[in-house]
């Protein structure tokens, strides 16, 4: 690892000063440590902020209220989340191990990197880590790659699995830096990847998120994430789904769905949640959602799995929160 200069922040203005001058923000580090050590990431200074006060979970009447240094692990265990928003917490659950919950924090999973191998190996040709340098995932090994959002340039998928919970919840970030404070929806956050794929996020290099919304509904109690991946715990999607519904009289009034494993953002899924508004709950709407799930999907050669994966994916998860009522 190269050597780097390292600061302390004690307050919001002492870290954005810092990163404003060209420091990165560590929080847990189970991203940004994992990559110096491997050579992928080589910031030559770090502004910890682990220890700002941004860590308070709270349900009120808008919504819930989640502090960017919130532990994954806090959140995944507080009773009142898992009752009221269970996407959320399943999420966070199937996201990591156990000790990495305990460390990373949820600004930081919501930016983590992608896993494309070829990212990670700092003797391959990458667009993403050098720009213009090639995209060997393209005619390579791409079994894990994206089916929606990819270029010519970069078919790596998004890691995160919160995210795609939260992109499915309409969730609300908040950032603060030096021109101050300003909100914005979460899949706002995320660019696609077009010809500029080392360029993921809309925030500002001073910019740090401090809080997470995510508003109330009559959907969000019933809901679920369901991952499918290639062993049971501590690894990456394959596909996962991110729903939740509202159910009245047996008609499905509100509908939110989203995906991951198979877009290079997390992946709202609205033809799937058109299919859904107005139908009555049971197999015809889960299959109708499933089929449009798929819309626009543009598989290589070693995904193309994908495809039918997402729709049986989408499918039970439907099932699993929709009943048949
Ligand atoms: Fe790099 Fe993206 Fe290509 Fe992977 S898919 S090698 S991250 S440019």
């Amino acid at each position: 690892m190269r050597p780097f200069q390292f600061y302390r922040a004690s307050n919001d203005t002492a870290a954005i000063d810092a990163a404003a001058s060209g420091a990165r923000f560590l929080a847990g580090g189970t991203t940004l440590v994992d990559l110096m050590r491997e050579h992928v990431e080589q910031p030559t200074a770090l502004v910890d902020i682990s220890r700002l006060a941004h860590r308070r979970i709270e349900i009120t009447p808008d919504g819930l209220e989640i502090g960017a240094l919130a532990r994954m692990s806090d959140v995944a265990a507080d009773r009142a989340v898992a009752a009221t928003y269970p996407v959320i917490a399943e999420s966070l659950l199937a996201g990591a191990s156990a000790q990495l919950r305990n460390m990373a924090s949820i600004g930081g999973n919501l930016l983590q990197r992608t896993r494309c191998t070829y990212f990670r190996d700092p003797g391959s040709a990458c667009n993403k880590r050098e720009p213009r340098s090639g995209c060997p995932a393209r005619d390579g090994a791409h079994r894990m790659h994206a089916i929606f959002g990819a270029s010519q340039d970069c078919i790596a998928t998004h890691a995160s699995d919160l995210a795609v919970a939260l992109v499915a919840l309409d969730a609300i970030l908040h950032v603060r830096g030096r021109a101050g404070d300003r909100s914005f929806l979460l899949a706002d956050l995320y660019r696609l990847p077009g010809t500029t794929p080392h360029l993921e996020h809309t925030l500002g290099p001073d910019e740090m998120i401090v809080r997470v919304d995510v508003p109330a509904g009559e959907h969000t109690a019933r809901s679920h994430y369901l991952k499918v991946r290639d062993r049971v715990s501590y690894e990456f999607a394959l596909v996962s789904a991110a729903v939740a519904l509202h159910v009245d009289g047996g008609v499905i009034r509100a509908a939110r769905v989203a995906a991951g494993g198979v877009g290079t953002i997390p992946w709202r899924l609205s033809g799937a949640e058109d299919a859904l508004v107005g139908e009555p709950v049971g197999e015809r709407a889960w299959q109708a959602a499933a089929d449009r799930a798929v819309e626009g999907a543009q598989p290589l050669t070693h995904n193309a799995f994908k495809v039918e994966l997402l729709k049986r994916t989408v499918f039970r998860a439907l099932a699993q929160v929709g009943g048949a009522e």
